[in-house]
């Protein structure tokens, strides 16, 4: 009989397969007392277990074919580089020897220490660094047990078209994935923004995490079915759930075919409106997806990647300046965007430390922080500046809330421009200056900020937490998060019709704008440029080339002109019929 289990969705694709079963024995950690004399000696041996992880990364690393995206490599250098963070290493020699105490127990502790900082975050992203340091300590004391390494369960003569089931997957582990041609995996730990899953969704392997009960039901060789879109995974399934889902991975595959086929196709709708399609980037890896899909230009460069996961303060202005470039140069005369930092909130600048605001999301964050500190702000606009001199670079200003802080920044981008000027550094006086419409008090006053600057661009993300008044990163009332909300689609309307009203592009880069549920809506209402992740950059031109932009625009300003919340709902219902 077919058992169904439900978890959590990373990405896409119907796979089927015979289970390999990832079972790794946790390591018993002993603990015991040592003596004077013995104390320096436990310290060499936990130097040569730290050197011996060292080199089975560095093993790994070399394994990864030259092929495979550079996030994998990226992903292994990060726990290469933890392996040297002093918090993890040299605090644990120091508690060998002033407790005294063996190697393993020593980096329990450490490590205990760090998961507790790491448990107090809110961030989904941060938090997920969680699994990094705990892959790296399970290594340490692998070699300290002389237990063989993780990806070794692995191992065996062939992986390919297997679905690995696991209770965790490390970054090491999706090397062989990947180099074995595995079918799909499902495992019981993880969430959408974990590492596994990031990986799985650039490799285009189908996966399902959070499966809580996986290892109880499943045994090696049941045949297993895992759907990466609705997050159900079958096992042993009967013959015609089978063919069903044989009948789904056909079409999915057919689909596959036809958005590939869209990739040099122009972006024009039936009546031939043209939109533009851009791409949101946040990893340099993210870089390549955007030029693989022929995105136009970048449409919201987030960067707060260059603030991450680093110790030594904010990122000098080389560093910046060296990032845009590198993104210049791939872009290769296509626009970017780039979005001034915007920290604070869910994505503090220094992760770990107390948070002093009530409501965090209600704080100091975004361009709210820039102008307070201009040590965060300087470099960065003088860095976007001179990068405007190497190609099209347009700099967009996050979470404006009112014109009082349009002025202030562009006082200080003058200001920084006539520095440039003195010192004879190149920019381009007419780079572009736009602003992200997110806050509320902004999209019902779009017209007041489309009289100044130079292109707007809608946050959904941020405008429907304000707008509704949810935190976004709150589960509780996640489901009031409704970009068909009456009161979301009326700002969004008028945020629109404020630039055309001036004559001013206006684009959206809230995850709305890549969800294929809306894109009909959204042309209706006038939206001419999209900047989504470049993964559904193809879907979403799908749509726009099928798309009669005339007919849509009508039936979309009828049914948002009466106070009916059930009217659009209905209507968008109508306007996918047939997706
Ligand atoms: C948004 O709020 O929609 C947005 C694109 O910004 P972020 O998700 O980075 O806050
Ligand atoms: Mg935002």
């Amino acid at each position: 009989m077919t058992l169904v289990l439900h978890g959590v969705p990373v990405s896409r694709g119907v796979a089927m397969g015979r289970v390999h079963l990832v079972r790794r024995d946790a390591v018993d950690i002993d603990e015991y007392a040592l003596k004077a004399h013995e104390v320096e000696a436990e310290v060499a041996r936990f130097d040569a277990a730290v050197a011996a992880a060292r080199q089975q990364l560095d093993e790994i690393r070399a394994e990864v074919p030259a092929t495979a995206r550079a996030n994998i490599v990226a992903f292994i250098d990060s726990h290469l580089l933890m392996l040297d963070d002093p918090v993890l290493t040299s605090d644990t020699r120091n508690a060998i020897r002033t407790q005294r105490c063996n190697a393993e127990w020593a980096l329990k502790l450490q490590a205990e220490a760090i998961l507790a900082v790491f448990d107090e975050m809110q961030d989904a992203y941060l938090k997920t660094r969680r699994d990094d340091v705990q892959f790296v300590v399970d290594r340490i004391q692998r070699v300290l047990k002389n237990a063989q390494p993780a990806e070794q369960a692995l191992e065996r003569k062939t992986l390919t078209g297997s679905v690995i089931v696991a209770d965790d997957l490390s970054p090491a582990d999706t090397v062989l994935l990947d180099t074995e041609r595995v079918a799909a995996f499902a495992t019981e730990y993880g969430g959408p923004t974990s590492h596994t899953a990031i990986i799985a969704r650039s490799l285009n392997l189908p996966g399902v995490v959070g499966l809580s009960e996986l290892g109880r039901y499943v045994q090696s060789d049941d045949e297993l079915i895992i759907d990466g879109e609705t997050g159900v995974v079958l096992i042993n399934p009967d013959p015609e759930i089978r063919a069903f889902y044989l009948r789904k991975q056909e079409q999915l595959l057919r689909y596959q075919t036809v958005l590939a086929d869209l990739t040099n196709k122009a972006s024009v709708s039936l009546d031939g409106v043209a939109v533009t399609l851009n791409a949101n980037v946040e990893l340099p890896s993210d870089y390549d997806s955007a030029r693989r899909y022929q995105a136009h230009g970048v449409g919201l460069y987030r960067t707060e990647f260059l603030y991450m996961n680093r110790t030594d303060g904010v990122p000098t202005e080389e560093e910046h300046y060296a990032a845009y470039a590198a993104l210049i140069a791939k872009l290769k005369g296509r626009p970017v965007t780039i979005r001034t930092v915007d920290l604070g909130a869910d994505k503090p600048l220094n992760p770990g430390a107390p948070q002093h605001a009530v409501n965090p999301a209600l704080g100091l964050r975004a361009i709210r922080l820039c102008l307070k500190s201009s040590e965060l702000f300087r470099p960065q606009v003088r860095a976007i500046l001179r990068a405007s001199a190497l190609g099209p670079v347009k700099l967009m200003i996050p979470m404006l809330s009112s014109i009082q802080e349009l002025e202030q920044t562009f006082e200080i981008i003058d200001a920084l421009r006539a520095e440039l000027r003195a010192e004879n550094e190149p920019f381009d006086p007419h780079m572009p200056v736009g602003g992200m419409v997110e806050v509320p008090a902004a999209a019902v006053c779009a017209d007041a900020f489309a009289a100044r600057l130079d292109f707007l661009s809608i946050g959904t993300n941020d405008l429907i937490q304000y707008t509704m008044a949810i935190d976004r990163v709150d589960d509780q009332v996640s489901y009031l998060y409704d970009p068909l909300n009456l009161g979301v689609l009326r700002l969004i309307q008028t945020t629109i019709d404020a630039g055309l009203a001036v004559g001013i592009p206006v684009a959206m880069c809230g995850e709305m704008a890549g969800d294929p549920t809306f894109v009909r809506l959204l042309l209706g209402m006038g939206l001419r440029e999209f900047s989504v992740h470049p993964n559904t950059l193809l879907e979403v031109k799908k749509l726009v080339r099928e798309t009669d932009v005339g007919d849509v625009t009508a039936a979309v300003r009828e049914a948002l002109s009466v106070p009916d919340p059930y009217r659009v709902r209905a209507l968008v219902e109508r306007l996918n019929i047939g997706n």
